[in-house]
């Protein structure tokens, strides 16, 4: 899917040639007199166009519009979040006739937010999985461009976003291969893929180096597999040498079966998103490359399997992390923690100005927020607070949770410095208790 930004009135947009003229129309006044602009404001004054974002009024082949079809969305305040509900809404609408060519153009001036908006909201209600069907349908859409009153002032926000879409559709996309199309061998092999891009370079680590490294929680996880564990070390470098770097760290458990500590039967397909957190590092990269930004990033995949076989750690068992602490596993399904807690410890290396650890940790952090918003921990308010004020541009939006120090009560045990688990109260919190001890 191919975006380009284009300076264009409604009455530009009106001559584009294109499958669908898809039109965001916010609450301001229209000051255009061409036909469709004077059509916009008589479909708003009868009310056929309420002024709420996601609203929809199609068309069909009006006079002096070259598109086939016109889809006019309310966009309300013109808001990032409105302009996402109108993208949404109209693409939505416009699939059923699977448009090759789209034209977004906004009726009013546009801000810069509000177009990398546009641009996300496109790709994410186009986008469609086909990597594992054998006649698959790809996506209809292979043209997007973005029609803005003046495409000077909002270009880079565009050139971002654009950026953006590939590094999201690629964590998509590995997201939601199956576990046997996403192996930890493969994630890596997709890594060392984002290595050839300009600014990255990648390094595999595998089972002998991460045994040497003393990585003793992470290899316990893995050994229940026949799929070897790989550790994926990416880093980009867009700033000078000697700027601290930020680390991110993602969760790569490429199926996670629970262990000996095995999970119900339902749903557990599901399990090979386990690896979401890794899939959001890979992202990342790729959208690093595309953007360039004058930072340094590192990031860092645990990858692996948690599987049962005759080697696979069992409940009570006590592994020794690269950190020396001892851990007892009380609870196999909590492998997240013992793979993510080697990879804190490894990322102490780089001497980093922060980092950020993702990861699909816990059912538990699920009941708490629900599918709308991510469970943050921090234990600097500077980087929450820049995290949360990051998730609301991006409407990606996080939680803040507390980290007080009661809650790892539950995690001490007679046989070992740390339990991987503690009880079922609170068990996002005591997950994060366990990785903070890894962090000091
Ligand atoms: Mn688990
Ligand atoms: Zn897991």
């Amino acid at each position: 899917m191919d975006f380009q930004l284009k300076t264009l009135t409604v009455a530009r947009a009106a001559a584009e040639k294109s499958d669908v003229l898809i039109v965001l129309v916010g609450s301001a006044p229209l000051a255009s007199k061409d036909p469709l602009s004077v059509q916009i404001a008589a479909a708003r004054k009868a009310g056929d166009l309420p002024d709420k974002a996601g609203k929809l009024l199609s068309l069909y082949r009006p006079e002096d519009v070259a598109a086939a079809r016109v889809v006019l969305a309310a966009i309300g305040d013109g808001k990032p979040a409105s302009v996402r509900s109108g993208v949404i809404a109209a693409v939505n609408a416009a699939k059923a006739q699977s448009p090759k060519r789209v034209v977004l153009a906004f009726a009013q001036e546009a801000e810069p937010a509000a177009v990398a908006s546009a641009v996300l909201a496109a790709a994410d209600a186009s986008y469609v999985y086909t990597a594992t069907k054998s006649k698959a349908e790809p996506r209809s859409i292979r043209q997007v461009t973005v029609g803005v009153a003046d495409a000077a002032p909002v270009g880079a926000a565009f050139e971002q976003a654009r950026a953006t879409v590939e590094g999201i559709e690629f964590a998509k996309e590995w997201g939601n291969r199956p576990a046997n199309h996403a192996t930890p061998t493969m994630l890596a092999e997709a890594a060392k893929g984002l290595g050839k891009l300009p600014g990255i370079k990648c390094e595999v680590l595998g089972p002998k180096e991460v045994d040497k490294l003393g990585m003793g929680a992470f290899a316990a996880v893995a050994q229940g597999s026949a799929e070897p564990l790989r550790f994926i070390v990416l880093r980009y470098q867009g700033g000078p040498k000697d700027q601290a770097p930020v680390v991110l760290v993602g969760k790569g458990i490429t199926f996670d079966t629970g262990g000996v500590s095995l999970k119900p039967a339902a749903e557990m397909d599901e399990m090979k998103f386990d690896m979401c957190g890794a899939a959001s590092v890979l992202g990342t990269f790729r959208a690093l490359a595309g953007i360039q930004p004058e930072i340094n990033v590192i990031g860092l995949i645990p990858s692996c399997e948690n599987m049962n076989d005759g080697r696979a750690i069992k409940p009570g068992d006590v592994v020794t992390s690269m950190s020396g602490q001892t851990i007892e596993i009380l609870n196999t399904d909590a492998e997240g923690r013992l793979i993510l807690c080697d990879a804190l410890t490894y990322a102490k290396r780089f001497d980093p100005a922060a980092v950020i650890d993702i990861a699909t940790l816990t059912g538990a952090c699920v009941v708490a927020l629900g599918g709308v918003r991510s469970g943050l921990f921090s234990s600097d308010d500077a980087l929450a607070a820049a995290l949360e004020a990051a998730g609301e541009s991006s409407q990606d939006r996080c939680w803040r949770l507390p980290l007080d120090d009661e809650y790892a009560e539950g995690l001490k045990t007679n046989f070992a410095d740390v339990a991987n688990v503690a009880g079922r109260a609170g068990g996002a919190i005591t997950a994060a208790k366990f990785l903070q001890r890894f962090t000091a």
